[in-house]
């Protein structure tokens, strides 16, 4: 199937999600999440008038560049970012990295940041699911974690991002997208401008969307399923 049927077709249901707990789809934006996609079949989302991809990996920003570079799109980062690989994320022209989980990669992302003369959009991730097996800051340590960030004043806090468990547990996904609720209340409340929820994806954007997400990062529901499970692609190795 084409892409251009794939996009119309999620376009609809991000609607019909939209509709059933009366929210306005313009409140919903579609990150493309393109981790493996070749660059080829990336141009052709932008052809459909898709503006916005998510990378997992900076090898693959890196890779893709060149050929994306006559392209209009805005790039966000949306996986585990080591340390060491926050120059390279700065010279990529990312316009948001949605994963920031740590305060030793928010002081290290700082310190590059002032040497650059740059400024950086961010969310704060957190690991709504408690499952082990993914990165975040924990929903307990939110409000102090924010506030730490805050004080970087190269580091602009959009919003907040996470990963739901993956369950047919529609209930239990559902608390994660309400637990990252929450913590955008709790930091709205003290002053934080966290306005953006970046949440859902190809399995569960529909609940997301009923929780308040405001970014939804799509991948295999419009690519194709990927060679790996999800969690082979979390890591920077
Ligand atoms: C791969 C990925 C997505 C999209 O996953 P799909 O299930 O393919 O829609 C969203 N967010 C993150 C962080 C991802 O790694």
């Amino acid at each position: 199937m084409q892409i251009s049927t794939k996009l119309s077709q999620l376009q609809q249901r991000i609607e019909q999600a939209c509709a059933k707990v009366g929210r306005n789809p313009q409140q919903v934006q579609l990150l493309l999440a393109t981790k493996t996609v070749k660059p080829q079949l990336i141009k052709q989302a932008f052809a459909c008038g898709q503006t916005l991809i998510g990378e997992n990996r900076i090898q693959e920003v890196i890779q893709k560049h060149a050929q994306l570079a006559n392209s209009d799109y805005q790039q966000h980062f949306i996986g585990h970012l080591q340390t060491n690989k926050v120059k390279d994320l700065l010279r990529y022209n990312i316009n948001c990295l949605q994963s920031l989980d740590r305060m030793r990669l928010a002081q290290r992302l700082h310190n590059r940041l002032e040497y650059e003369d740059k400024t950086i959009d961010v969310f704060l991730q957190f690991n709504t699911s408690y499952e082990a097996s993914k990165y975040g800051m924990a929903p307990e340590n939110a409000l102090q974690f924010a506030k730490q960030v805050a004080e970087f004043e190269r580091i602009n806090i959009k919003g907040l991002m996470t990963i739901g468990l993956f369950s047919a547990e529609k209930q239990q996904v559902r608390q994660c997208f309400q637990r990252l609720k929450q913590i955008q209340n709790q930091l709205l409340d003290a002053g934080i401008n966290a306005t953006e929820l970046s949440m859902g994806m190809s399995g569960d954007f529909e609940i997301a969307i009923a929780e308040g997400a405001t970014i939804i990062r799509v991948g295999s529901a419009i690519f194709g399923e990927r060679p790996h499970p999800d969690s082979y692609y979390w890591n920077e190795n």
